[in-house]
């Protein structure tokens, strides 16, 4: 229990902390010990929220030019890197992550501020050719309010990659961030101000889903929804998108593969796709969490992921392991559920269980896990497990690895592991994922690589300088050009 623990996190509204009648408690997942009490917000906070968001835009953020907000952002990077430590271990204790990946989670934070600060000031419309008698031209104007709803998995990222585009792009932000990991979101609502930006450009208010989040997906005063998390509650936010009119960007789930050819580079390759599924213990939407190997290999790349699973560390994320927790019990247990079901379907190499290291006790941790020989209409090769868990099927041509890489309801990520690279080029075309990576596998890939879903992993693009158009909006401009009259 930390000092955090007698004082209720509050809202950050209006550039205020305000709290909420009630508050909810925070679990350290690396212990299942409480870490932080904080506001349980409901629609009146929200309300407060949008209303401060409204004011700061139409009388101060709307009129401040592109450099101008990019300072804003480029200080806001700086405060983010002043910060690290405190950030790194803020979400090493909400999400028990690996406090390693938490440094790499700031560091990723303050390049999403900074490369909009940068980004934002290219961000032109264009000159049109209309008729002779007209010149026109378009312009690229922020939504106004926008609303971020967030999961637990990656705060700090997801939060700068949300919240960055939008204020370099002139709009304001009210973030509701997952109930089960709220605090770094919040103290990136408060180091906001310090940075520069005007009090209600980011409201940050925490609280459950189906009181702060489905408050601000209902709230009139909104004008874009950015949703991140499950396809169910995506569904959902998309109905209220729909009943008040906004756009709305949707960055569900995935069930991402990896392709692997015989040329593939075992010392260079296996490491990678390992990481690729061992990250944050798995609790990553582009997951790279199937491998699709061709069966002239297939045994030997077993043998080596096998091999690999097997020398992971498994700790709390403070003492720096390959593998933290899961976020809770509820989604140990899901995980737990999962793997009976990859039992029955598949054959067990390697994990498969809760560990029983009595180090571990109290933490929500689940062992890596392979199974081989999976198939593909099963539901372990189907559904997002959300945990440390691969499955691996094998493939005999090119064309049934794409049919394999395709069928599943998700699009996200892939990986093509072979150095031909007609092969390469081809598989890229064919595969229906927004990131496509040859010989690398970086989940989200970077700050500048735009990110989101085919089919149900959603759709609208975050990242890269995709997003500076998605929390935009296109205005034309037509002005008549008339010639005076000829003089005498
Ligand atoms: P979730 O239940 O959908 O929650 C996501 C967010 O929505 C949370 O802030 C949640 O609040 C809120 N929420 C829940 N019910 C709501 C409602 N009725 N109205 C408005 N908001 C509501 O997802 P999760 O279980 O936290 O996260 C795991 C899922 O997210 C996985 O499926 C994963 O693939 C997906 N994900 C996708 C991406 C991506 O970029 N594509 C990134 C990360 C995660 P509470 O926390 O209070 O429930
Ligand atoms: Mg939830």
């Amino acid at each position: 229990m930390t000092d955090r623990h007698h004082v209720v996190q509050e809202a950050v509204i209006g550039g205020k902390r305000v709290g909420a009648p009630e508050s909810f408690e925070v679990l350290d997942p690396s212990t299942g010990q409480p870490c932080a009490l904080v506001a349980r917000c409901g629609a009146e906070q929200v309300d407060q929220a949008v209303a401060a968001a409204r004011e700061t835009f139409e009388t101060v953020w709307r009129h401040r030019s592109a450099a101008d907000r990019a300072t804003a952002c480029r200080r806001m990077a700086e405060v983010l890197l002043a910060h690290r430590d405190e950030l790194a271990e803020l979400e090493t204790l909400d999400t028990g992550k690996p406090i390693s990946q938490a440094y790499v989670d700031v560091d990723a934070a303050a390049r999403y501020f900074d490369f909009y600060a940068g980004t934002v000031q290219a961000l032109f419309g264009d000159t049109l050719l209309a008729q002779q008698d007209l010149i026109a031209y378009t312009l690229r104007e922020p939504h106004g309010v926008c609303g971020h709803i967030i999961p637990w998995n990656y705060p700090l990222q997801v939060t700068a990659r949300t919240v960055a585009p939008a204020l370099a792009a002139g709009n304001c932000c009210v973030l509701k961030p997952a109930e089960d990991a709220p605090l770094t979101a919040l103290r990136i609502g408060e180091l906001a101000l310090e940075a520069g930006f005007p009090p209600g450009a980011l409201n940050v208010v925490p609280g459950y889903g189906e009181e702060a989040g489905a408050a601000l997906a209902d709230h009139t005063g909104i004008d874009h929804l950015a949703f991140t998390g499950s396809r169910e509650v995506g569904q959902l936010i998309m109905t209220k998108a729909a009943a008040n009119i906004v756009p709305v960007t949707l960055e569900l789930g995935g069930k991402s593969p990896h392709l692997v050819f015989p040329d593939y580079d075992p010392a260079h390759d296996v490491p990678l796709m390992v990481r690729s599924i061992v990250e944050h213990a798995g609790q990553n939407c582009s997951a790279g969490s199937r491998v699709l190997v061709h069966e002239s290999v297939h045994a030997g790349l077993v043998e080596e992921l096998a091999r690999v699973f097997g020398a992971l560390r498994i700790g709390r994320g403070g003492t720096d392991p390959d593998l933290g927790p899961l976020i809770s019990a509820r989604q140990r247990d899901r995980v737990l559920a999962y793997l009976e079901l990859g039992r029955q379907a598949g054959r067990l190499v390697t994990g498969g269980a809760a560990p029983d290291d009595p180090e571990l006790a109290g933490g929500f941790f689940v062992q890596p896990t392979i199974f081989d020989d999976v198939p593909p209409d099963s539901r372990i090769a189907q559904e997002e497990v959300f945990g440390p868990v691969l499955s691996v099927t094998p493939f005999s041509t090119p064309h049934e690895a794409v049919a394999l890489a395709n069928g599943t309801p998700y699009g996200l990520s892939a990986g093509v592991w072979t150095r031909d690279l007609p092969l390469a080029h081809w598989l890229t075309r064919e595969l229906r994922a927004s990131q496509v990576f040859v010989n690398n596998y970086s989940a989200a890939g970077g700050v500048e690589l735009p990110f989101g879903g085919y089919k149900l992993s959603g759709f609208g693009r975050e990242k890269g300088f995709e997003a500076l158009r998605e929390y935009t909006r296109c205005k034309a401009v037509a002005i008549a050009v008339q010639p005076p009259p000829v003089a005498g």
